[in-house]
């Protein structure tokens, strides 16, 4: 049978371009654990491997280097559940890491906005979609006579929406990149960070950004009512009273974003 998501500790194939092995790293940030990208034209045996996932997953690891000869090692952004194990993958598969961060780079360049890399058979164009953190890209994935992808990291998931970094997320910046997203049109898969893969990336982008707006409209009602220099905290009671308190730290965080959004607008 082929397996569906969540399928732990076996490659589950998503699109002819694309395969995930789910990490056992579930959690309230990471859904049912981070996804680990490998990405190749069908009949290649070198893969392209993004996001290798937590520190101290030997076996997660070993998994996703036993897949294929690993030619490089992308990374979609910072945060430590998609980006921990870096050393120690360098290591196992002596494959070159890229980011955008240089704090993750091994062997490799900087990532470049709009640079393509031809790897594994496949083209990958490097889209800076910045917002859930400064150093987010997205990686829409080609080859020939084969249907489109992009690798979305955390910038769209595959269940609920995303938690922007309150340290250097920005919202007019994820704003920005949900719109470039939507304008690279329909029929494009989604391959998230976290969650399962979803079929019309531009429909997904759509819904965030509608997501997104009414939020904004419910933190400027908020401010309305409470007054133009209400704390986070008090935003969210009055935004969030009827999502569990055990949520609220979290919504904090977002809706200091969405403050220093629209404070910076006046
Ligand atoms: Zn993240």
């Amino acid at each position: 049978m082929t397996p569906t998501h969540p399928a732990y500790a076996q490659l589950r194939q998503a699109t002819p371009l694309a395969a995930v092995m789910l990490e056992n790293n579930p959690g309230m940030m990471t859904l049912d654990g981070t996804n680990t990208w490998i990405l190749r034209a069908p009949g290649s045996d070198r893969i392209v491997v993004v996001d290798p996932g937590d520190e101290d997953d030997e076996e997660h690891l070993q998994r996703v280097a036993g897949v294929g000869s690993v030619e490089l090692t992308l990374i979609t952004h910072r945060h430590h559940d998609h980006t921990g194990a870096v050393d120690r993958f360098a290591e196992i598969t002596g494959a070159p890491t890229r980011s955008v961060d240089p704090a993750f780079l091994r062997g490799g360049a900087a990532l470049e906005a709009g640079e393509t890399i031809e790897a594994a058979g496949t083209r990958l164009h490097i889209l800076p979609t910045p917002g859930h953190t400064a150093d987010s890209v997205s990686i829409h994935v080609e080859a020939d006579g084969q249907p489109s992808a992009v690798v979305t990291g955390d910038t769209i998931l595959g269940r609920g929406t995303t938690v922007l970094d309150d340290s250097d997320g920005d919202l007019g910046d994820y704003l920005d990149s949900l719109r470039r997203l939507v304008a690279l049109g329909d029929g494009l898969t989604v391959l998230p960070g976290h969650g399962p893969d979803l079929p019309d990336l531009a429909a997904v982008a759509q819904y965030y950004l509608d997501h997104r707006e009414e939020r904004l409209a419910q933190v400027r009602a908020a401010l309305d009512t409470l007054g133009a220099d209400a704390s986070a905290r008090a935003v969210v009671e009055h935004v969030y009273s009827d999502v569990d308190p055990s949520l609220w730290p979290v919504a904090e965080r977002s809706v200091n974003v969405q403050l220093g959004y629209l404070r910076s607008r006046g």
